[in-house]
């Protein structure tokens, strides 16, 4: 006889039955994988995932990670009444809800008084942000507060529409797509009231401010101002109202998105700077910018007889640098000219036409990007910052595979791959500290390593990173192709990575002269290295510091051009910034929400399982439940076990008084379990087979 486990919303708790007895009721799968009988079949994985979504159970757990599947329709399981049913409740008691994960995190943090992270993943659209939302919803509301704290909360919530607006896009698998990682800290005080709060942005998608893809669109800012301002505010910023009148706004095509209210976001964002500590003039600065990053996409350059580049669009120039608070003529020869250093001897001289344009558009990102990061940090200095514990959210971009992969993309791969090691390596550490601390002996785990895969991009002198960095200390004209060369002859032979040449001298003709190819822990990924190395150093910076915008002024420091200390190469600043958010997630104790899309259509109700499939895969979903399922299928505290199971034993029944752990042995020898099936730890009892819980449950039942 077989037996599933449904759900009982009523009282809350699983229970299990009997498969004959059922039909009706295994159609919701079980709510933990752990009781899934075949627990190495992924078919039966994601059978039990398709269930529960057809009932509209979303949630289901490994052990104590949560795994969601993104119903794209609104379930009514987010009210106020559901947050108090969660409120102090055990992981197990309730069905599966990030609620519970909230709250568990929470009370873990209050009672071990150890700092805590919430590590939110999956691939574009699959829920990631939704659910941080969420989290924080649910501290808001839930957590002890007064009038200071009130405040406070509202700030972290109203953070929200402000860092969309200016890192969020439409992109072709999500209406609202995130285009930068962050890691917030939520800071609690002895109380365990939130007081605080502390952001951490990283890698901006900057390309997209100049370029998007046919159906994409451009950050939400440019167009919720274009919709939003009203005509004062635009005549002010020499705006004018449609979206097609901007070249940066264009290359999508796709000036609107019926799932976005521009308007309405608009209004919420100028409600919602005000909250974070932006004065009135602030906001205009704020304003300024962004109005000059469409005017930037908007000037064009001539030929003249000489080969010398010229703006032909003049007037247009003198409302940018205006609006940039530069002086005009400067910004015009930044735009067209670059500074060399020859023997010692500063020399300017003109930039061709396309080197012209790539100028334009690295100062259009650069400005972007900088105002990015320093909207962040005006946010954190809005979230007063105390010592206290802390909850840290993780919200970042999920493993990427685009059909023109670039050193963005490298980057959030290789972001995925470091978390992916540390997943693995906590989930082991935490599993078999469990059993050590319980005295059971670990039995060892087979699992896939990809540390041979961070090796390749990170190590010293013969990694990707290490390489790119000795490329652009000297760009040359070809420097891209040099650097792909470079890569050919240190990484050669490597199992993981893959250029056109074949050992034998040949061609491989499936890949394109200017691509590497990764084999990441997910999949292959083609990488382009067109533009990964920056040649030009141009004029832009030194106008760029001099503006009287104190945004921009701030974000352009005069130090660091007159400094002439070689800057930090991009990939090393992420890298960089990748270790140390490594270090902050390993200081805390982490719970997972991994995130699922059903479909890329972003309709409810269909389940995609071919789609599904990839994702339990390079979610690493089948290897975690492995090693969740290496010794135990299930392991409860002495005191919950007995507490339900007590009514099946007369010795135990209605209390037992002596110690807890030989109330269980008790218990389980009249239930006639045989060694192999179980272990007593010094504080919870470990089940083998879920067979031996389902034979149990059935007792109870009958
Ligand atoms: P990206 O990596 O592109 O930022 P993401 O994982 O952050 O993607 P979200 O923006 O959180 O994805 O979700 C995409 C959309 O899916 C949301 O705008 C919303 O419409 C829907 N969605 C996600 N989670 C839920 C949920 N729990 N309930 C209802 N709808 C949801
Ligand atoms: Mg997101």
């Amino acid at each position: 006889m077989r037996y599933q486990a449904r759900e009982v919303d009523i009282d809350g708790r699983v229970r299990l039955v009997m498969e004959s007895a059922l039909t009706a009721r295994d159609r919701v799968g079980v709510q933990d994988f752990v009781l899934l009988e075949n627990y190495n079949s992924e078919a039966a994985f994601i059978e039990n995932l398709r269930r529960r979504f057809r009932e509209n159970l979303i949630y289901t757990y490994i052990g104590s990670v949560l795994v969601s599947v993104n119903p794209y329709k609104e379930l009514e399981i987010y009210s106020k009444q559901q947050m108090e049913r969660y409120r102090g409740v055990s992981f197990y008691e309730i069905s599966p809800h990030i609620y519970a994960l909230s709250d568990n995190t929470y009370r873990a943090m209050r009672t071990e008084r150890k700092d805590q992270c919430i590590l939110i993943s999956g691939e574009s659209g699959a829920g990631k942000t939704e659910a941080s939302k969420k989290i924080l919803l649910y501290y808001a509301v839930t957590c002890p507060t007064n009038d200071h704290m009130a405040a406070l909360g509202d700030r972290l919530l109203q953070s929200n529409p402000v860092l969309e607006a200016f890192g969020n896009a439409k992109t072709l698998r999500n209406d609202n797509s995130s285009r930068f990682g962050k890691y917030m800290d939520v800071q609690f005080d002895f109380r365990g009231a939130p007081v605080g709060g502390h952001i951490l942005n990283y890698l901006l998608e900057k390309s997209r401010v100049v370029h998007q893809n046919h159906g994409e669109r451009n950050f939400h800012i440019f167009y919720q101002l274009l919709d939003g301002g009203d005509d004062d505010l635009l005549n002010t910023l020499d705006l004018e109202r449609n979206p097609h009148s901007y070249h940066y706004l264009v290359k999508g095509n796709c000036p609107r998105v019926s799932s976005i209210s521009d308007k309405n976001n608009w209004k919420a964002v100028m409600k919602a700077l005000p909250v974070i500590g932006f004065s009135e003039e602030e906001v205009q600065q704020l304003l300024n910018i962004v109005a000059s990053v469409l005017h930037l996409g908007n000037t064009q350059f001539g030929e003249g007889e000489e080969g010398e580049t010229y703006i032909t669009t003049e007037t247009q120039i003198t409302n940018l640098a205006k609006l940039l608070g530069v002086d005009g003529s400067a910004l015009g020869e930044a735009l067209t000219h670059k500074k060399l250093t020859a023997k010692g001897e500063e020399m300017i001289s003109p930039l061709s036409f396309e080197q012209a344009v790539s100028a334009r558009d690295a100062l259009a990102k650069a400005v972007y990007g900088r105002t990015f990061t320093w909207l962040v940090e005006k946010i954190n200095r809005s979230l007063a910052r105390k010592d206290s514990s802390v909850i840290g959210l993780l919200d970042i971009y999920g493993f990427e595979v685009l059909q023109h992969n670039s050193f963005e993309q490298f980057c959030i791969n290789y972001c995925n791959e470091k978390l992916q090691q540390l997943f693995i390596e906590l989930t082991l550490r935490s599993e078999q500290e469990e059993y050590e601390a319980e005295g059971i002996t670990w039995e060892t785990v087979q699992y896939f390593d990809n540390k041979i895969i961070c090796d390749l991009i990170e190590e010293k002198h013969k990694g990707i990173i290490s390489i790119l960095n000795e490329e652009c200390l000297r760009p040359g004209e070809t420097c891209d192709l040099s650097f792909l060369e470079k890569l050919e002859d240190t990484l050669g032979g490597h199992p993981h990575f893959v250029t056109h040449k074949l050992a034998n001298g040949k061609t491989r003709r499936a890949m394109s002269r200017e691509e590497f190819r990764l084999l990441h822990y997910a999949g292959e990924v083609n990488y382009n290295v067109n533009g990964t190395v920056h040649c030009n150093l141009t004029l832009d910076q030194l106008v760029m510091c001099q503006s009287d915008n104190q945004i921009l002024s701030h974000c352009f420091r005069r130090e660091e051009v007159i400094d002439q200390k070689r800057p930090e190469m991009a990939a090393t600043q992420f890298k960089n910034s990748l270790m140390k958010l490594m270090e902050i997630l390993m200081s805390k104790e982490p719970s997972y929400v991994r995130c699922i899309k059903p479909n890329d259509t972003k309709q409810p109700g269909r389940f995609d399982e071919v789609l599904v499939r990839h994702q339990v895969k390079y979610l690493g979903l089948m290897e975690n439940l492995r090693v969740r399922r290496a010794g135990f299928a299930y392991r409860r505290r002495f005191e919950a076990f007995l507490q339900r199971y007590k009514p099946l034993c007369p010795e135990t029944w209605p209390n037992w008084h002596g110690r807890l752990i030989d109330g269980v042995s008790t218990l389980v020898n009249h239930l006639g379990y045989v060694p192999e099936e179980y272990k007593l730890g010094r504080s919870k009892i470990f089940i083998r087979f879920p067979k031996t819980l389902f034979n149990t449950e059935d007792a109870l039942e009958a």
